[in-house]
């Protein structure tokens, strides 16, 4: 079923789920994950989370190592954004497997699976990079976040 309004994408508890994922994710690691949807956009979408990355604050990190799950729910697509303190280290094609599942739980109709397992590759691949300190903060948002366009 084509699902064509960000609201309508995730139910309360999915959004539930996928904070629960995010949070999970950052007791291993110090970088911050956020997860945005949206409607439709026109643009390319990786510009264009670039520019919601910024949007949401997402490069005032101490460490500069946010990295932005972001959909365009109704033209199902989809890009993965890291701060400088990831996108200087690995190799472009870093996040192409995350991508992929992304891609293959939406068309099989399980959508919050994937974003929950997306949260998590993008958690372990952060590990790496940036383990968890112990003075860690939150830094940004743990919830789904929804915009407009
Ligand atoms: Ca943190
Ligand atoms: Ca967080």
């Amino acid at each position: 079923m084509a699902v064509a309004t960000a609201e309508d994408f995730l139910s309360e508890a999915d959004r539930q789920r996928v904070s629960a994922a995010i949070r999970a994710a950052e007791t291993r690691t110090s970088g911050e994950i956020r997860v945005h949807l949206e409607d439709h956009i026109e643009d390319d979408v990786l510009d264009h989370a670039a520019f919601v990355f910024e949007e949401l604050d997402m490069h005032k990190t101490k460490d500069r190592n946010g990295v932005l799950i972001y959909v365009s729910v109704s033209d199902r697509k989809v890009a993965v954004i890291g701060d400088k303190g990831i996108n200087e280290r690995v190799p472009e094609n870093f996040w192409n497997d995350v991508l992929g599942v992304l891609r293959s739980h939406f068309a099989a109709g399980t959508r919050a699976d994937g974003i929950c397992e997306a949260v998590a590759m993008v958690g372990e691949k952060l590990v790496a990079f940036h383990p968890h300190q112990r003075d860690d903060r939150d830094e940004l948002s743990n919830d789904v976040s929804i915009g407009t366009r």
